[in-house]
């Protein structure tokens, strides 16, 4: 995609140049935790290849994404005993997109609990590791 910013937080992610608390992984699709989450269980589901906007994705792969993204959510229903999900994705600025790297989220909900703002507390990496673990291990048994 001439788009496309090879550079992007989530590229380098998926290179391994930069850490993320794994849930998932397959051959076309990553998900990982939001470190500065929304609500507890807040994951990010991308595919693997280089596509900025849902825009960019062939219909297929969309297929895909959204497979990985309903096991996520499953796994986290379960995990975070969530009541409902917000599932959402952002694309350019005006859409609200800040990481340039087509990306779904997937929010456990709990009744009466609100989200939080956006980007507004850096989750403990500590608190992150044990909530990537319980839901991998979740994944795996799906
Ligand atoms: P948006 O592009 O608005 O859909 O949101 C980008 C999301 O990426 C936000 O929820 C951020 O908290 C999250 N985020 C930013 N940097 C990282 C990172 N290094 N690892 C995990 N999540 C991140």
């Amino acid at each position: 995609m001439s788009n496309y910013d090879p550079n992007n937080i989530f590229a380098k992610i998926l290179r391994g140049e930069l850490p993320a608390h794994k849930v998932y992984e397959d051959d076309k699709t990553f998900a990982f935790l939001d470190i500065m989450p929304r609500a507890s269980g807040h994951t990010l589901v991308i595919p693997k290849i280089a596509a900025r906007t849902i825009l960019d994705v062939a219909p297929d792969d969309l297929g895909h994404l959204f497979k990985t993204t309903q096991r996520i959510a499953r796994a986290a229903m379960t995990v975070f005993a969530a009541d409902g999900l917000t599932i959402q994705q952002f694309n350019e600025p005006a859409g609200g997109q800040v990481v340039f790297h087509v990306h779904i989220h997937v929010i456990p909900r709990k009744n009466g609990v609100s989200l939080k703002p956006p980007a507004s507390v850096k989750e403990d990496p500590a608190v992150l590791s044990a909530q990537a673990l319980k839901l991998a291990a979740a994944l795996k048994d799906a």
